[in-house]
């Protein structure tokens, strides 16, 4: 038999398959999906690919595969997922096919993988009743020899390690015990789960209120009648989405099959897993994120392809665990941007679900309060069904709003950052107890140096943006490359002295807080304090349980976190994402304000949010005070149809970049003389812009150039585009990278 193989390259002309003959000895463990290892071309080592067809016979002279990998391979469906995505993003299968392997395992060298990890692990080598009688007769004397005997009796097998460390007892001790024959030390595989050995109470179904039952019987059909609906759970944060989703994927462990449940990376806090784990154990769950060790994601990828988990929660690349039984996908926070990837394969995860779902007949559940302007265009459109629940589940009301117009505090001579009316509201809160939220989105926003004689902006000498200032370590940093300078006295364009320190970063609002409020207490959460793995929830857990006074910090605090004491959120620069150069800038102002103001007052006491701006009248943040999404919708659609803006076509970005500025303008020069041919040819329906430098024009000493198209994103236009890309390979213009990315989530 003949295996056709694609090779694990990124190289776009290997994005071919080869002929190779499968041995006798390998038939029966070879199939489509298979990873394998061949001599390829003169290259001494042997080279990885992956079986993507099986064949009689071949053309060609053929030599052996020289090795299998048994363990690690995908099924068939994947690698025709595979095939599908490397047409639709312009990329090789290969590069797709990487995303569906073992984690660690993506690399050539077989030597250097992930492999399963094993403990030293004790168990009891007497009965305890045997051990109880050792005791009495005073033949065991230590507290802590019996400290650790009863230990072990509750707890049963155990890595050695965590018994020293819950009986408090030296590893000597267990030595003394195993010569004395009352344990014995065994090897044994141990998952490497980050949640294990927590103790979690169990829950169980509420009763659904009217509105939740509506939705969840229309899903529950749809799974009844193996039907790829999709829906979209629409309702304002504690409206009960999550247990909507519990019930779902509890109806779908009843028939057997496997859910996925993704979260946006941010808020895959361990926090978010304890709701399930709390409902359905931890043994049926199994977790995905870059934030595990690979050898965690590696065991947890096996945990989903043994079929031993049932319920997969993760961050996007979940969607393309090894699971078997799909039953359903649900996907909450619909909107965030995490869902699209932003390096090659550039896809969104809405694409794969979709195309999974009808693979296997299974519903999507979307899960939003400010849905993607997309998703609730189709809901009106029919292509998705809407599930609305309107009301907070728990009867906590909506926090109120204000908004705060900044351009009078500065006439009235307030020059922080803090208006007088949020000064005086968090007095009030330090007073009561009461916890409160202050949010910075930094985004476009950073404490940037500029010189107020003569308009000098210090930038990076590589990216073209400019540098922020870091007080603790004293430095001016790029936040794109990490060049980095020593803070400047001097404008040098002008010479003069006067160099201010412009806008306010996290780091700067902490101090003029601790100023304002000397006796507050504060903590600060963004990437400069989220370092290490658990950092994150450490913070959470801080703020939460050791009741600090002010929590400070950028996007990272909006994402779903429950705080019952948390009675006060103030924004304190609300235009931080109006600013950014994106045509979805309302909508993602809109969605923040939204989803900060939803941290306020989620239990009895009635919270408050403070919105101070500089833009009062913008239609996001008009919107946003009174929390009206359909308000808001309506609007910026207008706006979205007469611009031509997604939902009502798609915008594709073809991007080239090379540290020679000549050979990025002449490949981009290429593809537009060659697509613009194409339209002519073929009547093309598509707007094509010229090529342009994008607007961050350096990267890492990198020259980048981009054409912009729009136009509805079908079949007939990913073969145009491929031709013309095929046709500037050929061309070859040396070092130009060049990628093509559909409806980016970043326009920079
Ligand atoms: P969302 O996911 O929409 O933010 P949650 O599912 O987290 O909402 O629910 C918010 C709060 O309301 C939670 O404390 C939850 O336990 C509670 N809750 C949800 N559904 C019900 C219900 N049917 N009856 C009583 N309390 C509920
Ligand atoms: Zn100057
Ligand atoms: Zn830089």
């Amino acid at each position: 038999m003949i295996a056709e193989i694609i090779m694990n390259s990124s190289v776009r002309n290997l994005d071919k398959t080869f002929d190779y003959s499968i041995p006798y000895e390998m038939e029966e463990k070879i199939h489509i999906g298979s990873r394998v290892f061949v001599k390829f071309g003169n290259i001494k080592e042997l080279k990885e690919g992956f079986v993507v067809n099986i064949k009689e016979k071949s053309e060609f002279k053929v030599k052996d595969i020289s090795k299998v990998e048994e363990k690690d391979f995908i099924d068939e469906a994947k690698v025709g997922l595979a095939k599908w995505m490397a047409k639709r993003y312009f990329c090789n299968i290969s590069e797709c096919i990487k995303l569906m392997l073992p984690p660690g395992t993506g690399t050539n060298n077989l030597e250097n993988r992930a492999k399963e990890k094993t403990a030293r692990f004790i168990r009891l080598a007497r009965t305890i009743d045997e051990i109880e009688i050792d005791i009495e007769n005073k033949k065991i004397k230590s507290e802590k020899h019996i400290r650790a005997l009863r230990m072990l009796n509750k707890i049963n097998e155990i890595p050695s390690k965590e018994l020293e460390e819950i009986a408090d007892v030296s590893s000597a001790i267990l030595k003394t015990l195993e010569k004395n024959g009352y344990i014995e030390f065994y090897e044994n595989a141990i998952e490497r789960n980050p949640f294990l050995h927590k103790v979690i109470a169990s829950t169980q179904n509420l009763k659904l209120t009217e509105e939740q039952q509506h939705a969840y019987t229309a899903v529950e059909d749809a799974i009844d009648d193996m039907m790829n609906s999709e829906f979209l759970l629409f309702g304002v944060t504690g409206s009960g989405k999550t247990e909507v989703y519990l019930q779902l994927i509890e109806k779908v462990l009843k028939i057997g099959k496997t859910s996925v449940m993704l979260v946006p990376e941010i808020s895959l806090t361990p926090q978010t897993v304890d709701r399930f784990i709390a409902r359905f154990g931890q043994e049926k769950i199994a977790v995905l994120h870059s934030k595990l060790s690979v050898g965690e994601r590696y065991d947890q990828w096996y945990k989903i392809k043994n079929g031993d988990a049932k319920i997969v929660i993760g961050a996007r690349s979940a969607m393309f665990a090894p699971i078997t039984n799909l039953g359903i996908i649900i996907i909450d926070e619909e909107h965030d941007s995490s869902y699209k990837s932003e390096t090659t394969p550039r896809y969104n995860v809405k694409d794969i679900a979709r195309y999974l779902a009808r693979e296997y007949n299974v519903p999507i559940v979307l899960g939003s309060a400010t849905p993607d302007m997309d998703t609730y265009y189709k809901t009106l459109n029919g292509d998705i069904e809407l599930l609305e629940l309107t009301k907070r589940a728990n009867e906590a009301s909506l926090p109120e709003i204000s908004i705060i117009d900044m351009r009078r505090e500065l006439s009235n001579g307030n020059r922080s950052s803090i208006s007088m009316r949020l000064y005086e509201y968090i007095k009030q809160n330090i007073k009561n107890k009461k916890q409160t939220i202050l949010f910075l989105n930094r985004r476009g926003y950073s404490t940037f140096v500029m010189c107020r004689n003569c308009g000098y902006v210090a930038k990076c000498i590589h990216c073209n943006i400019a540098l922020t200032y870091h007080s603790r370590e004293n430095k001016l940093r790029c936040h794109y490359c990490g060049y980095e300078i020593n803070p400047l006295k001097n404008c040098p364009d002008c010479n003069s002295g006067s160099i201010k320190y412009s806008g306010s970063g996290t780091q700067k609002l902490e101090e003029e807080v601790n100023n304002l409020f000397p006796d507050a207490s504060t903590i600060r959460m963004d990437v400069d304090t989220v370092t290490k793995k658990n950092s994150h929830e450490d913070i959470i857990n801080r703020f939460k349980n050791e009741n600090i006074d002010i929590l400070i910090g950028t996007q990272m605090v909006v994402k779903g976190h429950h705080f019952p004491n948390v009675t006060l959120v103030g924004v304190i620069f609300a235009d931080g994402s109006l600013n950014i150069d994106d045509y979805r800038a309302n909508e993602r102002t809109f969605q923040i304000l939204t989803q900060v103001a939803g941290r306020a007052g989620r239990e009895k006491d009635k919270g408050n949010v403070l919105i101070q701006t500089y833009n009062p009248d913008n239609l996001a943040i008009e919107f946003s005070k009174e929390q009206n999404y359909k308000m808001f919708y309506n609007t910026e659609i207008k706006i979205r149809k007469a611009l031509k803006y997604p939902p009502f076509c798609d915008i594709i970005l073809i991007g080239f970049s090379s540290e020679r500025e000549d050979n990025v303008i002449q490949s981009a020069k290429f593809m537009y003389m060659s697509l613009r041919e194409k339209i002519v040819n073929e009547k093309l329906q598509i707007i094509l812009y010229k090529p342009v430098p994008a607007p961050i024009d350096k990267i890492k000493n990198k020259i980048r150039w981009r054409i912009i198209v729009k136009c509805k994103f079908d079949n007939k236009i990913i073969e145009s585009l491929s031709d013309c890309l095929k046709k500037l390979e050929m061309y070859n213009v040396k070092d130009v990278k060049t990628i093509v990315d559909i409806n980016p989530t970043n326009m920079m």
